[in-house]
């Protein structure tokens, strides 16, 4: 049949990272037992797999906005929180996916997987964030947010059942009436008739179906359209007759016209192709026609008489319909059963890390300052609770051992230029190498882990109350950079 283009907008959500917890272990006699907050869970990811029991796109187009579950929150006591749930949508085999214009995948064959959008990372709790030098961190990175996708699903497509019938006959009524969404045409070759496609769904089965217009007694000697519309019929799983209760021609009967389309199939097919064996069922309509409906007892045990399996509907008032989706919907499914089995080893597509670990530094005309653009320098802004000086200050610790400032003088940043890290602008003040300052000496700098560097208006309000905070504040402890974050923690690598 047509080859059609079901195509579907989806917007998913994955799971938000929860935030790590700063917490200190409390025993009994031992009020001041370490930190022992845990890590938040990762948030799930959104993941498409082909499902053999899936053949159309119809549940998106119903529900287009999807969302993973966020990662679970995490407790003192070492209790790390769980990762968020993830949200599995299932697609038929050969659906193509698209972002931004550009084709990422095409899903084919049973348990095929595509990583539509990863969950946002956990922040480690301060228990994971303690080393020998920070032994009592105050305070705990934030969970990630989720990535956001909006995706354009496309699944190509070719209707499992055909109409075959008379011009007239209600051929595109009733693939109107019976549908549940249209699918968009494609490339369809033929300007002056355009069959109707629906998406149907009856019971647990989803099928497609499309009218065949054209396919007049000749056609398949060339006759019309008919050839065009014939090359389509091949591939149909069923055909079904639909023939016209309400005015018969004269001439016409329900018998000869089901003669002359089974003469044309037959001439076009052949004995191989087998198309007439496909034609089982026979749909009499506009019984709503109170001539209609008396016909209809006159040619029914006719038609069962040749094997067909006979319906009397009426696609302008529905009557018959909900039987006759049911029966279609056997016959498609019987079709499905004898299809050869897919490919067994399933392929799972993960979109390439856009990580190179590394950073780059740019003028920014925006601020008239510079911008750091980098994987891991953007999440580490992402994880930094601003209103608490030590992740502050552990956050110039990080940029600082990732070379950022270094980079920064070199393109030639000075002192009070905005630095704009994501979504958050700095003042610069560059960090004198740590571990050479003694306590005494940080507290007269006002630079790390202090806050005169945040200027977007977000964060305004956070400047506000740690100015409120300096001066009960204790500085904490300045850690060399060099074995600050172990190596054993993944710390840079989140
Ligand atoms: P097609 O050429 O086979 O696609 O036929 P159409 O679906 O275009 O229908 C032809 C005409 O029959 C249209 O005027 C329809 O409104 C009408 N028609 C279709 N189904 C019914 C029905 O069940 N009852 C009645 N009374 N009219 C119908
Ligand atoms: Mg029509």
């Amino acid at each position: 049949m047509a080859a059609f283009i079901d195509r579907v907008t989806v917007h998913v959500a994955a799971g938000r990272g929860a935030n790590g917890v700063s917490s200190v272990h409390r025993e009994k006699f031992k009020p001041l037992g370490g930190p022992d907050g845990g890590d938040g869970g990762d948030g799930g990811d959104v993941v498409l797999e082909v499902d053999g029991s899936v053949h159309t796109l119809l549940d998106f187009h119903h529900h287009p906005h999807q969302r993973a579950g966020n990662g679970k929150q995490a407790a003192g006591n070492y209790r790390n929180g769980g990762r968020g749930e993830e949200l599995v949508l299932r697609v038929p085999s050969g659906t193509v996916v698209s972002v931004d214009g550009e084709q990422i995948a095409d899903l084919v064959g049973i348990g095929a997987r595509l990583v539509l959008a990863r969950g946002g990372k956990g922040g480690l709790g301060n228990a994971a964030l303690a080393n020998a030098r920070r032994k009592a961190p105050g305070f705990a990175l934030l969970g990630e947010p989720g990535e956001s996708v909006d995706a354009v699903l496309e699944l190509k497509s070719i209707a499992d059942v055909g109409l075959v019938g008379y011009p007239s006959a209600g051929k595109s009524s009733l693939v109107a009436a019976m549908s549940a969404a249209r699918p968009k045409i494609a490339d369809y070759p033929f300007t002056t008739l355009v069959p109707q496609l629906g998406v149907i769904r009856s019971g647990d089965t989803t099928y497609t179906m499309a009218d065949v217009p054209g396919l007049i007694p000749g056609a398949s000697v060339g006759k019309g359209l008919g050839l065009e519309f014939l090359r389509h019929v091949e591939r149909c799983a069923v055909l079904v007759h639909v023939i016209d209760m309400a005015t018969m021609e004269p001439g016409r009967d329900p018998e000869s016209d089901i003669e002359a389309l089974e003469h044309e199939l037959r001439e076009y097919g052949g004995d191989e192709l087998d198309l007439v064996g496909r034609l089982r069922i026979a749909v009499l309509n506009k019984i709503d026609v109170p001539d209609g409906r008396e016909l209809v007892d006159l040619v029914r045990a006719t038609l069962e008489a040749r094997g067909l399996q006979v319906f009397a509907i009426s696609a302008a008032t529905g009557e018959g319909l909900p039987e006759l989706g049911f029966a279609l919907a056997r016959a498609v499914e019987e079709h499905r059963a004898t299809l050869p089995a897919v490919p067994a080893a399933p392929i799972t597509i993960v979109p390439k890390a856009v990580d190179d670990g590394g950073f780059r530094v740019e003028a920014d005309p925006r601020t008239d300052g510079w911008v750091v653009l980098g994987v891991r320098p953007e999440r580490w802004v992402r994880q930094t609770e601003f209103t608490n000086d030590e992740a502050v200050g552990f956050l110039a610790d990080r940029l600082n051992r990732l070379g950022v400032e270094e980079a920064l003088a070199k393109a030639g940043a000075v002192p009070g230029d905005a630095i704009t890290i994501g979504d958050v602008t700095f003042d610069w003040e560059p960090t004198l190498p740590a571990g050479t300052l003694t306590i005494e000496e940080t507290a007269g700098l006002g630079g790390r882990g202090t806050d005169t560097r945040l200027e977007s208006d977000s964060r305004m309000r956070a400047n506000e109350r740690l100015a409120a905070k300096k001066a009960r504040r204790v500085p904490y402890e300045l850690t060399p950079l060099d074995d600050d974050v172990p190596d054993d923690l993944p710390v840079d690598d989140r």
